[in-house]
């Protein structure tokens, strides 16, 4: 029988996913695909949402405007007998679950279009710093952290997504809990990655995306965004006001995180969603 050809020159490394699957192979399905890597068997993983749902009480940072608005344009029977409903919606590009462009942050850097779907797709570890959040709502993860991570979970790969659980997606959408305060971006207190870590994942492990799930990549007292501009500069996107991270493991995962697109936009809404492999415990 014949192969086809390893594909070559097609840009970034394809994803090596975690499951082979010998029926596929045998029936010759996998002519489709690479041939370093596996076929996706969904039947492998469970699908989970890491997305907050927009809604009144979504969570904006707090400068105006800050609210998403839904409005009403058609609701009810028509005059042909049948059901229509149709709604318009309005919101800031930074609030609910969202992509955070390179261009967020960085002159002339990628807009919302053109973020390549290979950040945004692909295998994603999860560092847990809840319990130290839990204790200081101003925590800033640490080099240690991610070292203390690596030594009992293995070296953080160049290209692989990393997410920070803090478990403060609790305290939403309460924004005087979630932020520190509710309306005064000079007062907010919620944890995130600390400048040096992000100099260590963006810099030396060469990750592909940061994400939390807080408001922010950078801690709530920043004032001048380091995390944001280490991570802009290296064209790194940002995942922000994610939920659910007590369901993923460490690692294993795959993300992803689907944001609309926005022609030359800095930010906006975004499906986030996790491939868990069956069997793997979330902590
Ligand atoms: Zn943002």
């Amino acid at each position: 029988m014949a192969k086809s050809p390893r594909p070559g020159g097609h840009g970034p490394t394809p994803l090596r996913w975690p499951r082979a699957a010998p029926g596929l192979a045998a029936a010759g399905l996998l002519l489709a695909f690479p041939l370093q890597a596996a076929p996706l068997d969904l039947e492998g993983y469970r699908l989970v949402d890491l997305t907050h749902a927009y809604n009144a009480d979504t969570v904006f940072w707090p400068a105006p405007p800050t609210h998403f608005k839904l409005e009403q344009l058609h609701y009810g029977e028509t005059p042909g007998g049948f059901f229509y409903s149709a709604y318009r919606f309005c919101l800031p590009e930074h609030g609910g679950t969202h992509l955070d462009a390179p261009i967020h942050f960085a002159r002339d850097r990628e807009t919302m279009e053109q973020v390549p779907l290979e950040r945004l797709v692909g295998p994603v570890v999860v560092i847990d710093v809840s319990g130290k959040a839990a204790a200081d709502r101003d925590y800033r993860v640490t080099p240690a952290d991610v070292l203390a991570f690596e030594a009992q979970h293995g070296r953080i790969e160049a290209g692989t997504r990393v997410l920070v659980r803090t478990d403060w997606s609790r305290r939403w959408p309460d924004a005087a809990a979630y932020l520190g305060h509710a309306t005064d971006a000079s007062k907010l207190h919620f944890p995130s990655y600390g400048e040096d870590a992000a100099r260590l994942l963006v810099e030396d492990r060469r990750v592909a995306l940061l994400g939390i799930d807080t408001a922010s990549i950078d801690y709530g007292p920043a004032a001048d965004f380091p995390v944001h501009r280490i991570a802009a500069a290296a064209d790194v996107p940002g995942l922000e006001n994610v939920t659910g991270l007590d369901a993923l493991p460490s690692r294993g995962a795959i993300l992803l995180a689907l944001p609309m697109k926005i022609e030359g936009g800095s930010g906006g809404p975004t499906r986030v969603v996790a491939l868990v492999p069956r069997g793997s415990a979330g902590r």
